[in-house]
């Protein structure tokens, strides 16, 4: 990747993953099987880790371009104008012929709980990437990838980026099985710290960190209120501390921490600082309800990290 791509433009980054849409009911209490229960309100919320990540990155001050899929229904429409408006050029976002827009399918009880079916949809149709992709890829500082889309599809983003020489940074989750093809390509893997235990078999975070470097060179793990910890091939782990605030809504925390880490370090930051940076900018999230509406303008980042 051109880490340090210097002084003057805004970073460039590609992001590979999902748009959906989050359908959210809250109810005083989760129907059981066969039951029907009245809710209390219903809100469709724009989301899809690839989104986040990318609508994150966009505010943060990158340049990015989504490669993704939408459906043929009333909700793609919906999902453009979210990405749009944060910036994000959506011309690689296809419409998938006869499916629907991915949707999550929420239910949150009156103690916060939640149950959720994710219902893939146009996701499902990213086995590969299109016409035009690899010309986003490789303009691009980094790539960034998510596991909410078929596994074909990532791997054939990432070698696209590897072989490019553009970074390319994984988020693990949902947790499942990598690939060593997908692992090859990887530069930097950023797992939260369940993730990073599931991968590495190590509960402790800066174990689970170091062991991860058998598989990629850099890793951050994130550990929620606790911060963040980097390792990487031949120094020392370092943990960059999170902001004490008073979350209120931790949805997409952090999708906000990679778009902005991102951004920072294709910028030319030391990881350290780029980390302290996205630190800030999911602190500032997680104090707003809501999960792309809640991610901070860079001003407010760079305001609120100093
Ligand atoms: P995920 O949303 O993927 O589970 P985390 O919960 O680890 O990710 O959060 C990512 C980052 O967001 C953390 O490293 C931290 O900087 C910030 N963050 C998350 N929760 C809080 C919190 N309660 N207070 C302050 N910062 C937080």
């Amino acid at each position: 990747m051109r880490h340090g791509a210097g002084p003057g433009g805004p970073a460039s980054l590609a992001v590979f993953g999902s748009t959906n849409m989050d359908l959210v009911a809250t109810v005083p209490t989760a129907p059981a099987l066969g039951e029907t229960v009245t809710g209390r309100e219903f809100r469709t919320v724009p989301g899809g880790k690839g989104a986040n990540q990318a609508v994150a990155a966009a505010r943060a001050g990158s340049a990015v371009h989504m490669i993704g899929a939408v459906g043929e229904d009333e909700f793609a429409a919906r999902l453009r104008a979210t990405l749009g408006e944060a910036g994000v050029s959506t011309d690689g976002l296809r419409t998938a012929p006869g499916f629907h827009s991915g949707t999550a399918h929420i239910t949150v009880d009156g103690k916060g709980a939640n149950s959720i079916i994710v219902i893939p949809g146009a996701n499902g149709t990213l086995k590969g990437i299109g016409a035009g992709d690899e010309d986003r890829i490789a303009h691009s500082d980094a790539l960034l990838l998510q596991l909410e889309t078929p596994m074909e599809g990532v791997v054939a983003a990432a070698l696209a980026a590897h072989a490019r020489g553009v970074r390319t940074v994984l988020t693990p989750a949902p947790t499942q099985p990598l690939p060593p093809e997908l692992l090859a390509a990887t530069d930097l893997l950023v797992p939260n710290e369940h993730e990073a235990a599931d991968l590495s078999g190590r509960a402790d975070p800066y174990e689970a960190a170091v062991a991860l470097l058998d598989l990629v060179p850099e890793v951050v793990v994130t550990l929620g209120a606790r911060g963040s910890v980097y390792a990487a091939r031949g120094a020392e782990p370092l943990t960059v501390p999170a902001f004490p605030v008073r979350a209120v809504d931790t949805t997409a925390a952090g999708d906000t921490f990679v778009g902005a880490l991102c951004t920072a370090y294709a910028e030319g930051r030391p990881m350290p600082e780029a980390m302290a940076w996205a630190s800030a900018a999911s602190a500032l999230a997680v104090q707003r309800p809501g999960a792309s509406s809640s991610m901070p303008e860079r001003a407010e980042i760079t305001a609120y990290a100093e």
